[in-house]
This record gives structure tokens, sequence and C-alpha cells, in this order.
């Protein structure tokens, strides 16, 4: 795992342009009288909101990432997909089927990269308690037997799952937020908001001197910094990094991003995934899907979908861009990572 080879940046640079995103996040806030803006801990982060012009939204929003997180969260023994792990069936409100429909065919999408059914896997690492452990051989293998999105059976609201199955909407949970967030903006009639949902943000409408969004990317290796921004108008901004969860062992580092191919963690070099795209369940499926992808595969599978832009970070100081974003990407000074951008037609990739 060696990020730094190759890559020459000082700790000045990289606090230098930490601050400066630090201090574009927070002019508008203070050149709006009407900024409302909310913080508060949900789906274990913190979430920050600031909405101009539509008061209310902020603590609906927020109501509603604790409802979400009540309902959604496998390790709370209260919600609905607790009860479904425990039971092996139930039948869930229309609101969690109809995200588990979602889910499902997203998961059909991305060639099975994204599978909710890792769960018994991320449990047996222990990413959901912190008492992490290396499974030996043969209980990876019956892991992996009880990984397969395409056992979950699913019939309006009633779903059952195969014996020793379990599921997981860590991976879509944030983004699901972002778009129940933007309905409530909708409703409110809000003219513009930035909402920071632990990492997945939503932009929407516009700021009040109608310029486009910052958002920065967090350097893997200095999560508080960042290697780069994009200027956005609009859409979902979902990152995946191995930085956000991970153990160490024996001198390997075990992230919580699972191949469903193995149960084992990603070890493929990818430090970090950042998705762009109008709907947020989406951003945040194919951000945890092209993490596992990896280099090899991710590249491939953006030129031959569309709809979504991505940044991909590797160990190896490449970051791939696709080309809808190339333009309204700028990189850090500090940081000399090779540029490769991914477009539809492989003749115009530089
Ligand atoms: P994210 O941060 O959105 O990439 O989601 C990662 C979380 O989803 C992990 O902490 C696990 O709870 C779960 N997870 C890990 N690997 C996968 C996978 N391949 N498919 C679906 N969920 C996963
Ligand atoms: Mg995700």
């Amino acid at each position: 795992m060696c990020y730094h080879s190759g890559m020459k940046k000082t700790v000045l640079r990289r606090l230098l342009c930490g601050m400066m995103i630090l201090l574009i996040g927070l002019l508008p806030a203070c050149s709006a009288q009407s900024a409302a803006t909310l913080s508060f801990t949900a789906m274990d982060t913190m979430m920050s909101l600031t909405v101009w012009d539509g008061a209310d939204s902020c603590a609906r929003i927020r109501d509603h990432a604790l409802e979400l997180d009540g309902r959604l969260s496998a390790v709370d023994e209260h919600s609905e997909i607790a009860a479904l792990n425990r039971d092996g069936a139930a039948v869930l409100s229309a609101d969690t089927a109809a995200l588990l429909r979602r889910t499902l065919a997203l998961c059909e999408e991305l060639d099975g990269a994204l599978d909710p059914t890792v769960y018994p896997a991320v449990l047996a690492w222990g990413f959901t308690t912190g008492d992490y452990a290396v499974p030996d051989d043969a209980v990876l293998a019956d892991l992996c037997a009880h990984i397969d999105y395409t056992a979950v059976k699913l019939e309006a609201d009633a779903v059952t799952l195969p014996a020793g199955m379990m599921l997981d909407l860590g991976a879509v949970a944030k983004g699901y937020l972002a778009d129940e967030a933007k309905r409530i903006l909708d409703e409110s009639g809000a003219a513009g908001a930035v909402l920071n949902l632990g990492g997945t943000i939503l932009l929407y409408g516009q700021k009040p001197d109608a310029s486009p969004f910052t958002v920065g990317i967090a350097d893997p290796d200095a999560p508080a910094s960042y290697f780069g921004t994009l200027s956005l108008s609009q859409g979902v901004v979902a990152t995946s990094g191995g930085y956000e969860r991970y153990f160490e062992r024996d001198g390997v580092r075990y992230v919580h991003i699972l191949d469903p191919a193995t149960a084992k963690p990603v070890d493929n070099g990818v430090l970090s995934v950042t998705v762009v795209a109008d709907e947020g369940v989406a951003a945040d499926a194919l951000s945890t899907a092209l993490f596992v992808m990896g280099a090899d595969r991710a590249p491939a599978f953006c030129r031959e979908n569309g709809g979504f832009d991505c940044a991909i970070l590797t160990d190896g100081g490449t970051l791939y861009l696709t080309e809808g974003i190339a333009d309204c990407f700028a990189l850090c000074g500090g940081y000399d990572f090779k540029i490769v951008t991914v477009s539809a037609d492989p003749a115009a990739e530089e």
C-alpha cells in the first residue's frame, strides 16, 4: 500500500488546500442572510445542512435522516432490516421495500460488485463492532456461499432470505437520504442547498450569488484535506474510500468495502471513488461498486455506461476522471497525480 510513492506533496500545501475549501464552504453561509444551517449525527456520521430560503427543511431533513437510520440500520436491533435479518422474512414498509427493489436492480446493473448480502461478511471481519478479525479460509468459503443478491426474494413489500443470509443497505442509505432530502427541499420551495450527509453531498438549486458549488475530494492519506475540487451546478456527489473505516493486522490494511466474490476487503489499489450523478442511490451504489471493480474493470464500466461521472484514485498516483467532470476538476497544489481521462470514445482519451 505505498500511497506515497511517486507523489510530491508537502504538508503545508495540503493544509492550505484544505483551508481553501473550508473557506469556500463557509462563504455562502456568511453572504446570505436567509441561510439556515444545522448539524447532527445520523447513520453513524456527522451531517451538516445549509439551506437558502427553505427554513423548515433543515429540521425536516434531520428528522427524516434519523427516521431512515432507525428503519434501515442493520446494527440497530429495532430497525426493519435487523428484524428481517433476525427472522429471515419480513413485510417491509413500502418505502424500504422500494429502496430494496432499486438496490437489487442496481446490483444487477453493477455486475454484482454491489451486493447488500455481504452483511454476514461485514460482521465476521468486525466492521460493525470494531472487534476486528481475519476469518480463515473455511469461514470465508462459507461466507461466500451466502453472498448472492439474486437469492433475495422480494414480492410487493414481502421479502424472504435464504437461511444464513443477511442484508446491509449501508452502501446506499446516504444516497437514498440525499434523494429524500431533495424531495423535502422541493416541497418546501427552497432556493438552494448544500447538504453534507456524511460525505455524500447533495447540491441543490442555486446559491444566492448563483456561482457553482465547490466540492473538495478528500485526500485518502489525510482525509481532513482535499487533493482536488469539483465545480458543479447540481447533483449528488458520493465518495467511497478505504480510509473511512479500516484496520491493520501484520502490516496489511483491511478496508470496510468487501468484494462480494471473495467476502474479503477490497485490495486492488483503489484508494477512493467519487461519483457524481443526479440520483443519490445510484451515486452511492456506484461509488461502492466502482471501488470493488478497481482500475482493471471500472474504467471500462464507465465507458460502457453513461448517466454519471466519477473520479477514481489509485495508490499508484493515477486519477481516472470521466470526461464529463474533467473540465470542472482542479487538482490542488502539491499533488502530482497522473490524470487519465475516461471517455466513451477511447480514441479521445489522454
Ligand atoms: P460506502 O461507504 O457507500 O461505499 O458503503 C460501504 C458500506 O457498505 C460498508 O461499510 C459495508 O457496510 C457495506 N458494504 C461493503 N462492501 C459492500 C459491497 N460490495 N456491496 C454492498 N455493500 C457493501
Ligand atoms: Mg456507497
